[in-house]
């Protein structure tokens, strides 16, 4: 009889974790709160328009990339999904002139070069290490700590291009590359997408991810992606329990016995793979969570200053008219207004137009989000649970001013703007417990000291193992893809068995 594995959580990491296992001849089932699998990657319809959620690109997404056959593998890239390419990665726009990083480096470049002649060295370097970042892979075939020097050293090979990029901007942050432009609008840019403190290679990869073609998006969005991942988990024989809430994960002399539901009902489990946020899994699905956190994760939890945490604000509004006008994501100046106790002067604003059928005919949905920090998290966190009145009229209070600053910016869109749905950081922890709202991981900066992966093993219990977005640098769909597979294989060793898991 095969042996069972129980996995809590039905997101990216989750399900990849069921497909494995499955796939390594276990018995598995998933077990999500959620009434649909995908967690944080997802999306949901508001008045016959689609709202999208999560994938603004993928990464090594392309045929290629080690990491290609995961993605197709997974249903997410199943054969005869297209897979839309951004014209660009965003647009920055101020003062009436605009730049775009086009997926063309060379168009971008010579873009740059004219709106800003005396900045010729620093754009050319900018593009050199751009280019030379869509070598980046990410590590998938077994974890760094299984690896022997053989194929530590394959992968330094492979990845021995990206090593300028991680020289020149490893230790720099967006905010220092930005300092080095003089053209304002070029330092505007830079610190568009991402706050002046990260790490200037994390946007400079970004960008690689983009021109390189392996960062599209799934044609049919996040939520049709989980559909479509559920599925696969589904026929290879697994089974996805979703509306099950895990309250605890059980362990009796060092070992997992399997999880308690929310109802009472005891599962039990020859493995527990826990695919939920790490400080929910040590902090509420554990008892005594505190004596099996690894001490890197600890360490950055407990030391918040130096360990920054990022979500976001989101409104969704249908736009009664198509226009070509407003097109991917776009930075622009706003008058300014308050969210969460701060200012807002700078906005962005993104057309999911490329999702040809996903609204009603002659409209299009326009998405504007903006980044928080953990304090305005914690804003919300506490208006929620304080005066629910009151956060939801801030909320909508937010949504008006964003509407405004469209319309000021986008005259053509007065009146024909309906506001169809708001999000703030609290709502990624109410739905899916991420602490702090995040959806990737922490924030690497220069005072960062250096947490990398965080072992997908719970010291003391011999039969629980971790997935998730937290456990490597720079999280997201990649590294939950890759930490789900990962888990398994971890399963596989712990078991003298071969590893080796092929798509
Ligand atoms: C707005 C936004 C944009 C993003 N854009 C991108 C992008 O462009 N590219 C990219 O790579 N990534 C992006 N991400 C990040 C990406 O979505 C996440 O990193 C990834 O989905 C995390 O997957 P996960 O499985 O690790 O965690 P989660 O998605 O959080 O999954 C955990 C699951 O566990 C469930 N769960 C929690 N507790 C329990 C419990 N006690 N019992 C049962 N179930 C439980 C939750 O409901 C959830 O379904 C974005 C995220 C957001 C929010």
């Amino acid at each position: 009889m095969s042996q069972k594995v129980v996995i809590i959580g039905g997101g990216i990491a989750g399900l990849s974790a069921g497909i494995y296992a499955q796939k390594a001849g276990f018995e598995s089932v998933v077990y999500e709160k959620h009434a649909v699998p995908g967690g944080q990657c997802t999306g949901w319809m508001r008045e016959g328009h689609y709202i999208d959620n999560c994938i603004c690109w993928m990464t090594c997404a392309k045929e290629g990339y080690d990491l290609w056959d995961i993605w197709k593998d997974s249903g997410i890239c199943a054969d005869g999904i297209e897979i839309h390419q951004h014209d660009y990665f965003y647009k920055s726009e101020m003062n009436g002139e605009a730049v775009y990083l086009w997926r063309d480096l060379e168009r971008a470049e010579k873009e740059m070069l004219e709106l800003s002649p005396q900045d010729k060295r620093i754009i050319k370097n900018f593009f050199k290490h751009v280019k030379l970042s869509e070598n980046l892979e990410v590590p998938c075939k077994k974890p760094l700590d299984m690896m022997n020097l053989f194929e530590l050293t394959q992968m330094g090979l492979k990845m021995f291009k990206m090593l300028p990029v991680i020289m020149k901007y490893g230790r720099m942050s967006v905010g220092d590359l930005a300092d080095k432009f003089k053209h304002p609008l070029l330092k505007k840019m830079v610190m568009d997408y991402m706050p002046r403190d990260y790490l200037a290679h994390l946007f400079i990869t970004a960008y690689g991810t983009i021109s390189s073609g392996g960062g599209g998006v799934p044609v049919g969005g996040s939520l049709a992606a989980m559909l479509r991942m559920a599925d696969r988990y589904k026929n290879l024989g697994g089974t996805l329990v979703c509306n099950t809430n895990v309250k605890k994960i059980v362990v009796e002399n060092k070992k997992t016995t399997g999880i308690l539901l929310e109802d009472g009902t005891f599962v039990k489990a020859d493995y527990v793979i826990s695919a939920t946020d790490t400080y929910h899994t040590f902090e509420k699905l554990l008892d005594d969570g505190n004596r099996y956190i690894p001490s890197k994760l600890k360490k950055s939890y407990d030391d918040p200053k130096n360990n920054p945490l990022g979500s976001s604000f989101h409104a969704a509004f249908s736009l009664d008219m198509q226009t070509k006008e407003i097109g991917g994501r776009t930075f622009f100046d706003c008058e300014g207004f308050n969210l969460a106790g701060r200012k807002i002067t700078r906005m962005n604003i993104k057309n999911y137009s490329f999702e040809k059928t996903k609204v009603p005919e002659g409209k299009s949905l326009v998405q504007v989000k903006i980044l928080e920090p953990e304090n305005e998290y914690l804003y919300w966190e506490k208006l929620y649970n304080t005066d629910k009145a009151r956060y939801d009229a801030e909320k909508r209070k937010a949504a008006e001013d964003i509407q405004k600053a469209i319309e000021e910016h986008f005259p053509f869109t007065k009146g024909k703007l309906k506001l169809l749905d708001i999000w703030t950081p609290y709502t990624y922890n109410r739905y899916c417990n991420a602490y702090r709202g995040v959806y990737m991981t922490f924030i690497t900066t220069k005072k960062s000291p250096n947490l990398t992966n965080v072992p997908g093993v719970v010291k003391g219990i011999k039969n629980l193992f971790l997935a998730g977005q937290w456990l490597m640098l720079p999280g997201g769909v990649p590294v939950a893809l890759v930490t789900g597979k990962y888990a398994i294989q971890r399963i596989l060793k712990s078991q003298g068995k071969k590893i080796e898991l092929k798509p």
